[in-house]
């Protein structure tokens, strides 16, 4: 199933360097584009496309008005218009202050490990490459790919996964991974349905197949915290019931809610669920999530405090 020629290629949306919560140490997060869901709070709206689309950088942006004498249509500051690729490329060259780009780019194999490798000295610390997205394994070819390339040039490799995808890519992923951190968001079925579009059956499954001696060791379990859908005690109790029911011993991570998601919506055309962003939840809160899930059979509980201006 692994094209490691080094020239497939695949949608890439964002290289974050020096990412310290997406896996052990120091990482270089590839952010792949498409997914099967749609998390009401996704925090990555820009990758649940999996076709690229225009974006206005409404900082960069000098009004100069270039852009509209090329393509009338196009007006800073307004919904931007369907063009076509070869339209919006000529638009994008001409606006000098790089203030209309494309949401992500193709790139191969060979072009992310290069970026990638640029950060080898770090890893030397601890940390490597992360693939995120999105859904990684939306895009299977291209992410095992890279994690076989990756491997091949001896950087440690973590995935972030919703687990929505076939449990032949799953464990195709898992062979190549040294950690997988993947994501149960509900537990009820009709529930996870409304709240993401999709059936929680295929990860359910995925997470039986994970949370099995050859490979449970490798694994993160994450459930994010957000008001309204995920966060609630019976949530947390289901979930960690199941989890830990699988695999004693299992790593569970609750993820507190980062506000800072929403700021994206804007740019993307698409209108963020919440109209008032919730606060990530107190220190007094996140501890009662925590109580339910240890009662519930967690003993390895992680909670990253992490921290949103
Ligand atoms: S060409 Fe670029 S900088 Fe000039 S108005 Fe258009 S988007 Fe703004």
């Amino acid at each position: 199933m692994t094209d490691n020629s080094g020239s497939a290629s695949g949608a890439v949306f964002d290289i974050r360097r020096f990412s310290v919560h997406d896996g052990e140490g120091i990482r270089t997060t590839v952010f792949l584009k498409g997914c099967p869901l749609r998390c009401r709070w996704c925090q990555n709206p820009e990758g649940l496309e999996s076709r690229f689309k225009p974006v206005w950088l409404s900082g960069a942006c000098i009004h100069c008005g270039v852009c509209t004498k090329i393509e009338a249509a196009v007006r800073p500051g307004s919904a931007l218009p369907e063009l076509t690729p070869r339209a919006w490329d000529a638009v994008m060259d001409a606006c000098p202050a790089k203030a209309l780009v494309w949401d992500g780019r193709i790139m191969t194999v060979d072009e992310v490990i290069t970026e990638v490798a640029k950060d080898a000295a770090f890893f030397a610390y601890g940390g490597g490459l992360t693939l995120s997205g999105g859904e990684p394994l939306a895009q299977p070819g291209f992410a095992l790919a890279l994690l076989e390339k990756a491997r091949g040039a001896g950087f440690h490799t973590a995935i972030e996964t919703s687990l929505f995808a076939p449990a032949e890519v799953v464990e195709s992923a898992v062979a190549l991974c040294d950690t997988i951190i993947a994501d149960c968001k509900i537990f009820d079925e009709a529930r996870h349905i409304e709240a993401t579009g999709q059936s929680n059956g295929i990860i359910l499954q995925n997470l039986r197949l994970l949370l099995t001696e050859r490979y449970a060791r490798k694994v993160l379990i994450r459930t994010p915290l957000i008001p309204a859908f995920t966060a609630d005690e019976e949530n947390i109790a289901a979930i960690s019931a199941f989890v830990s029911g699988l695999y004693k011993d299992v790593d569970y991570e609750l993820l507190n809610y980062n506000p800072l998601g929403a700021g994206k919506y804007p740019l993307t055309g698409r209108e963020y669920y919440f109209t008032e962003n919730p606060k990530p939840f107190t220190a007094e809160e996140t501890r009662r999530f925590k109580d339910v899930a240890r009662k519930n059979g967690i003993t390895k509980e992680v909670l990253y405090d992490r921290v949103y201006a």
